[in-house]
């Protein structure tokens, strides 16, 4: 569900109509409803309440917007996090380190001085190196650091290839066998805790079956794991659950909650979840004005304002988007078009083959659920200053990052 509807013809984000949004930013725009957030987050939450008080981490790769993650601080949020960028950000709104898991496929000494520093729950690690290093970052820092196992539980979840992150010849964790190895090994590392084991095997996942077989080979792991006396207590089954693009893909939380609850429950550990696209994804649009309709052939493109450089998915995954004009004007003919950006590159654009109102330029086009990885990908590729990003609550709004200048394409370069 989400609170972007059209009345009486114009698209409302919350209580606000989007027109009068662009009006005063201009565009491109993202436009973000905080009650779509907040609703996402609580029922995540709910889903999963039966594992009693779980940590509904918020990956902040989706979105890392400053005032967003304050609304889910403020809602009682955890984190996880990627980097120490994207730490900074929450340590720059207060959040506190007992609130934030730190993850990521590599850090670096820099890194992990500033998780240690501020006391992240843990180190989500994925190398036998980082575990290394971490165990002498924190030996400098007199500290013992709490990490967690990344496994890699060789499951196909169904979803883009590109989206998939726990299956054979992926990047990410460690294989059970080297998991098993390496867990024998660090008990006689005297600077870090094994206390949690985690997994995320890809986004936009919606079938549960993965999330189950995934689930049972890593219990199956926990256990050995404490056979040799290592404290588990975090069980974190990553993020991945699917949004709707297209219309009703995707499924409740408290289906997979539902299927995988007994499961956690055997473990005795406490859940942490890790969701991005699932609690921002429906919760923001991007919203472009059309600056040119052209016909080649007997192919129509309509080209927008926005492009790659704003909204990557397309490009990258072939992502399906959902548009619609911020204004409906009934009785308009529809067209068949590609609705592309005014990159220079044949893999920018939003939409193929897509059927549209006969839009016209100076008109404006809603691309739906883009507020996961939305602006978080985006460049100033083609020299284009990124967009402002606007919150709505009820019938306020705020711009919560303005739209970059010229200026500030150049503010870091010396010449
Ligand atoms: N956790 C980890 C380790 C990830 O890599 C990701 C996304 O790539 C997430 C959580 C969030 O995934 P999603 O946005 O699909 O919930």
């Amino acid at each position: 569900m989400d609170f972007f509807k059209y009345r009486k013809n114009r698209l409302y984000c919350e209580n606000v109509p989007v027109e009068r949004i662009i009006k005063r930013t201009g565009t491109p725009v993202y436009i973000y409803s905080g009650r779509t957030v907040l609703t996402h987050w609580r029922r995540l939450r709910s889903a999963f309440a039966a594992a009693g008080n779980p940590l509904i981490s918020y990956s902040l790769k989706a979105n890392s917007n400053l005032a967003l993650c304050k609304l889910l601080k403020r809602a009682g949020s955890a984190f996880e996090v990627v980097s120490g960028g994207e730490l900074f950000r929450l340590i720059k709104i207060g959040v506190p380190g007992r609130r934030i898991i730190f993850g990521g496929v590599a850090k670096t000494a820099d890194e992990i001085k500033l998780g240690l520093r501020h006391g992240v729950l843990m180190f989500n690690v994925e190398t036998r190196d980082e575990i290394m290093l971490i165990n002498r970052v924190a030996a400098r820092l007199k500290k013992t650091a709490s990490v967690a196992l990344r496994l890699n539980p060789e499951v196909e979840p169904a979803t883009h290839r590109y989206l998939t992150t726990g299956q054979k010849g992926n990047k990410f964790g460690f294989y059970l066998p080297d998991a098993e190895r390496l867990m024998k090994e660090m008990l006689a590392l005297k600077h870090i805790s094994l206390v949690g084991l985690h997994m995320h095997i890809g986004s936009q996942i919606i079938r549960v079956s993965p999330y189950r077989t995934a689930l049972k080979r890593v219990v199956k792991f926990l256990e050995k794991c404490r056979a040799f006396g290592h404290p588990i207590r975090w069980l974190d089954i990553g993020g991945g659950f699917g949004i709707y693009y297209h219309g009703h893909e995707a499924r409740p939380a408290r289906v997979f909650a539902r299927a995988l609850m007994p499961l956690i429950k055997k473990t005795g550990c406490r859940l942490i979840v890790e969701p991005g696209r699932f609690i921002v994804g429906n919760a923001g649009i991007l919203v472009t004005r059309v600056l040119s309709v052209k016909k080649s052939g007997a192919k129509y493109f309509v080209i927008c304002d926005a492009g790659m450089n704003t909204l990557l998915r397309p490009a990258l995954y072939g992502a399906y988007h959902k548009i619609g004009p911020v204004t409906r004007r009934p009785g308009r003919t529809v067209l068949t078009a590609d609705v592309v950006g005014p990159i220079c590159e044949s893999g920018d654009f939003f939409a193929k083959k897509r059927r549209l109102p006969a839009v016209k330029p100076g008109e404006y086009l809603a691309v739906f659920s883009a507020g996961a990885y939305g602006f978080t990908m985006s460049s100033t590729y083609n020299s284009r200053p990124r967009p402002a990003e606007i919150l709505v609550n009820g019938s306020k709004y705020q711009i919560v990052r303005k739209s970059e200048t010229y200026q500030d394409l150049i503010r870091l370069d010396r010449y």
